[in-house]
């Protein structure tokens, strides 16, 4: 790392909305109509009236992508703007530039005083399965534990195909879905309000350029075509799952709801907690043959707090524990040319550690309900009750440099 870089802009100490960070969002304040912004410290710095300041001038893109209400055409420029756009946001932000100063007024909101938006158009959606310890303790609860991964799983980034239209921001309440389920030992099913609602700890990158149909993206440049990151929750009905998903795979279980956290942090700003890839111990086909540090040290966790108690930290965990890496993903969802479009979001799959401490669902931290939790205040939960609200967070930190994601923060309703 180079000299260490300061903002003229107060940062809070433990922000995570560091000079180092930038990430973007949509945002909207009482006189602000929804737009584009990168959160810096406890400010938001708006990206429509800084496009009007001149002090973007001569970068040479079109400063239009920031009247929009959605960060699509603005990650569609690509990845050469993108870059061009960063550099010079943390230039003007940086003590050592004065420009922006005498804007500050109009140009920065507090994040106090705004509403966070979905910050894109989601066009499809695709959730992977790549957590070697979530596979296991999955296929160790319902199918066979002395063979829990399937012959597939270390050959390929387990996937399917979720559901867009359900994706939602953070603060948006999440009402338990209906269904179908089977109770234990009944021939028949029976139909009502989930009873085994779950979270799944996951991240997800968003897709910053297309793909034409019949183009296979290559593991080496996969990077190019993802612009950042988000927290995922994957809103998970396991009761509804189990009925379901056999032969072809999860369908309503999971189709109510998956929520992110307002801002998209650059992949560019995840480079200081890159570490070696995975040591994957079966050697795969050349094509999800991975080189280089595609793996990120992000510490995650997972919070509970019910209507009326405190919030209790109920998971520690890391992105570092993703067997497969996002280059191998997307390698591997593109290989048969499937294309993919800009604002695509494809999410980790649940991310659970070794230890027991560190599973990314209620499903593995109570283990199917066998060892609730206890909560601080007293309660004790197997699975998510009305009204509970869950919090999940996440950072990297190395050598005094911090960068967050802020939280993905949703409370549940009771059906109505
Ligand atoms: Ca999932």
């Amino acid at each position: 790392m180079s000299k260490k870089l300061e903002s003229w802009v107060d940062i809070p100490s433990q922000s995570d909305f560091t000079i180092y960070n930038l990430p973007y969002g949509i945002f909207s304040t009482a006189d602000r109509g929804d737009r584009p912004g990168i959160a810096i410290g406890a400010q938001i710095l708006d990206l429509r009236e800084l496009s009007g300041t001149g002090l973007l001038d001569d970068l040479k893109m079109p400063l239009g992508v920031f009247k929009k209400e959605l960060l699509n055409d603005f990650m569609a420029l690509g990845k050469p703007v993108w870059k061009r756009f960063r550099d010079r946001i943390t230039s003007l932000l940086s003590t050592e530039n004065e420009e922006l100063k005498p804007f500050a007024e109009r140009v920065l909101v507090a994040q106090s005083e705004a509403t966070m938006k979905m910050p894109i158009h989601v066009g499809d959606y695709t959730d992977f399965y790549s957590s070697k310890e979530h596979a296991t303790n999955v296929g160790m609860m319902f199918r066979d534990p002395e063979n829990a991964l399937l012959p597939n799983w270390k050959h390929l980034p387990v996937g399917y195909h979720g559901r867009a239209s359900s994706i939602v921001i953070s603060g948006t309440p999440i009402k338990r879905p209906m269904g179908q389920t089977i109770p234990a030992d009944a021939s028949k099913p029976v139909f009502g309000a989930s009873r085994l609602l779950d979270f799944e700890l996951e991240m997800a990158f968003v897709i910053g350029q297309e793909t034409k149909l019949g183009e296979r993206i290559s593991v080496d440049n996969a990077e190019d075509y993802i612009f950042g990151m988000m927290l995922f929750n994957d809103w998970s009905a396991r009761d509804i799952q189990k009925w379901e998903y056999v032969p072809l795979g999860p369908f309503l279980g999971k189709s109510f709801a998956s929520s992110v956290s307002p801002w998209i942090v650059p992949l560019e700003a995840l480079d200081p907690f890159r570490i070696d890839n995975y040591p994957q111990d079966v050697e795969v086909l050349p094509y999800l043959e991975s080189k280089g540090k595609h793996r990120f040290d992000l510490n995650l966790e997972v919070a509970l707090a019910p209507e009326s108690g405190q919030e209790t930290v109920i998971s520690q965990t890391n992105f570092k524990y993703m067997y497969w890496n996002i280059c191998q993903q997307l390698a591997h969802h593109t290989v048969n040319g499937c294309n993919v479009n800009v604002g695509d979001m494809c999410a980790s799959g649940t991310i659970s550690g070794p230890t027991p401490e560190s599973y990314g669902s209620m499903l593995e931290l109570s283990w199917r309900g066998q060892k609730p939790l206890t909560l601080a205040g007293g309660e004790q939960r197997k699975f998510i009750m009305d009204h509970d609200t869950v919090i999940m967070r996440g950072y990297g930190e190395k050598e005094g440099i911090r960068v967050g994601f802020g939280e993905v923060r949703n409370k549940v309703l009771p059906v109505d």
